[in-house]
């Protein structure tokens, strides 16, 4: 079957809510595009789990808290559009802020205070400290792509740890969609897929990998036993030490009872975060301590 492309929310909209009057389960991936195999490992997870898959590509700039991010963020739809029909995508939609929310825009072109979405717990700490007002963005488009696409199941990547946590709550407070959340897919040394990769210099893409071997050898130290988070943190914090990344932070949080600050005694289930700066392009990376080998799960 063709995948359809639609370029604004209504018409978006309409095609799914006929969708599911007919019956049809409806699996929906958020992406602001720039796509690649992590993408696509949500879309085809989609397309196994449901009749038909929607995709949304929006670059939101509610989320982006530092301009020079939103203007350099790679934009890319022809080929997004090739490789969604390819994974077995049914739909894809894009739309601009003002048609996503009509009569709601404020003068500066953001969007009017009343309209954002509290994030919630999720988004306390970490991310949220480092990338002010990021995770109310994300609230907010995603409570929003959820009521136009009234999706059966909504699939996120655990890439973005402390969003999946937000978007968990969001559907939870909601009572839907039913969220899925996916492994994060790698390249062959371990760093994650990400449309920001693209923006590396060949010298930053050799150094990127330290992130995830920091994970790693933090996550041997779980293997060994260690379930203290300061001294887990401080063999993230050593490993990335001689590295010319840029760290924000390298945390350790317990992934199931989601705090702001460390936690305190020993844990019994472990996610271990980093955001490094390579050069002018931020990544973000984490890796469960307590999953053996490639299983990514909360
Ligand atoms: P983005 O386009 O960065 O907003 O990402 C759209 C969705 O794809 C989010 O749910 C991400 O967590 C997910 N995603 C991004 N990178 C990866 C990856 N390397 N593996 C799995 N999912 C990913």
């Amino acid at each position: 079957m063709d995948m359809l492309h639609l370029d604004n929310p209504s018409a978006a909209s309409e095609w799914c809510v006929l969708q599911r009057e007919q019956g049809r389960s409806l699996g929906f991936v958020a992406t602001m595009g720039a796509l690649h195999s992590g993408h696509m490992s949500l879309v085809r997870r989609a397309a196994a789990e449901n009749d038909l898959v929607a995709v949304s590509v929006f670059v939101n700039p509610l989320q982006f808290n530092d301009p020079g991010d939103l203007d350099s963020y790679p934009r890319q739809l022809e080929g997004d559009c090739a490789l969604v029909a390819g994974a077995g995508g049914s739909m894809l939609f894009t739309g601009s802020l003002e048609e996503f929310f009509p009569g709601k825009l404020a003068q500066d072109g953001g969007l009017e205070a009343s309209a954002m979405v509290d994030p919630g717990s999720g988004a306390e700490g970490l991310e949220g400290e480092f990338r002010p007002g990021h995770f109310a963005g994300v609230a907010t488009i995603v409570k929003r792509l959820f009521e136009v696409t009234q999706p059966t199941r909504a699939y996120f990547g655990l890439k973005d740890f402390q969003q999946c946590l937000v978007v968990r709550d969001l559907a939870f407070a909601q009572g839907k969609p039913e969220v899925v959340l996916c492994p994060t897919v790698r390249e062959q040394d371990g760093l994650a897929l990400s449309s920001r990769n693209l923006l590396l210099s060949d010298e930053w893409r050799a150094e990127a990998p330290r992130i995830q071997q920091a994970l790693r050898a933090t996550r041997a130290l779980w293997q060994q036993g260690q379930r203290e988070a300061s001294i887990l943190r401080a063999c993230l914090v050593e490993g990335l030490a001689d590295s010319a990344l840029e760290v924000e932070y390298a945390a350790v949080r317990d992934s199931l009872n989601w705090t702001r600050d460390e936690p305190e005694g020993s844990l019994v289930q472990a996610v271990g975060l980093v955001a490094a700066k390579a050069g002018e392009v931020r990544l973000i990376d984490n890796l469960l301590l307590h999953m053996d080998g490639g299983v990514d799960s909360v």
